[in-house]
């Protein structure tokens, strides 16, 4: 997951170099941030920052989810504070240049440090802290070890953590941002176990988060057939826009859905198929998905683990 070969030292004086112009932006002080961060508003009030399709390393901060965040009349909800503290000094920086409003909601969305060890940033802001019902357990059990990666990737203080949070969501729930609705939906396992996902009532977007990956393989850490049921239990939901977790800001719904559906069909079918043979799981790892190497990015770096993944919860049905 962490690239042992960036040289961290000197990237890192690269990044300090653009902290102090992160501090008069109104960012928390002392991380080291690198300097672009560009926000893209996909519907009025809601905007989005575009992860990089790239592992966590220390040139990009752990900046490689879509994150951001919507205003309402009343205050800000954060959907997603970032992959590391400095990636969650930046997000706070990007909403201070565009509202003053109270930042009383932080979302996170599901365990992946990539999605939420920006949190630690807005602790100031003493924001409810929403999160699935199993977030807290799913934090007790990796919480320290992702920490202690991203500590020896940035730094102890641009390593950021998440927060514990404050609010469980169990089935679903609605924020009120003052007269902007968020309905927020927790799912079974699928892409995680502890995966929410948000719709935005006043524009029709869905933030999707981790459950829909576009253009970068997905990544199978909860239940393939889990995934599958969430996905085709959120299609029929009539949206203007879903955002993903990986992937361009704004997408068509349920359009957009097609190549995960296919990736994680194809993944269940092409797993039974060798389990059925009697081809172990170190093979199947190495064999299975061949068909969908050139039509994700990361393909190498996930496609073994999401057939191991696959094949442990299917060898058992
Ligand atoms: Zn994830």
């Amino acid at each position: 997951m962490f690239c042992p070969c960036c040289p961290p030292r000197l990237t890192r004086r690269r990044l300090l170099a653009s902290a102090a112009l992160l501090a008069t932006a109104g960012a928390a002080p002392g991380f080291p941030m690198p300097p672009a961060f560009a926000m893209t508003e996909v519907a009025s009030g809601v905007f989005v920052r575009r992860g990089e399709d790239a592992d966590a390393s220390a040139e990009n901060a752990d900046a490689i989810a879509n994150i951001g965040f919507v205003i309402g009349r009343e205050a800000v909800a954060v959907i997603d504070p970032g992959g590391s503290g400095a990636d969650g000094a930046r997000l706070r920086a990007a909403i201070r240049a565009r509202t003053e409003r109270p930042i009383r909601h932080v979302i996170e969305t599901h365990i992946h440090l990539d999605h939420i060890f920006g949190a630690s940033a807005f602790a100031a802001d003493h924001p409810e802290v929403i999160g699935h019902a199993r977030l807290p357990a799913a934090l007790a059990a990796r919480q320290e070890f992702y920490r202690r990666n991203l500590v020896d990737l940035l730094g102890p203080e641009a390593a950021g953590e998440a927060l514990a949070p404050t609010t469980l969501v169990a089935d679903r729930q609605v924020i009120d941002l003052g007269g902007r609705i968020l309905e927020i939906t927790a799912h079974d396992p699928a892409h995680t176990d502890t995966d929410l996902t948000l719709f935005d009532a006043a524009t029709g977007t869905l933030w999707a988060a981790d459950l829909l990956f576009v253009g970068r393989i997905p990544v199978l850490d909860g239940s393939l057939t889990g995934w599958q049921a969430a996905l085709a239990a959120l299609k029929p939901r009539a949206a203007a826009r879903a955002v993903p977790g990986h992937g361009p800001v704004s997408v068509p719904w349920p359009a957009a859905a097609a190549d995960e559906e296919r990736y994680l069909a194809t993944l269940a079918r092409e797993v039974r198929a060798l389990i059925i043979k009697g081809v172990d799981i170190d093979a199947a790892s190495r064999l299975a998905m061949q068909g969908e190497r050139d039509k994700w990015r990361l393909f190498d770096d996930y496609n073994g683990r999401n057939v191991i993944e696959a094949y442990k919860e299917l060898e058992w049905e």
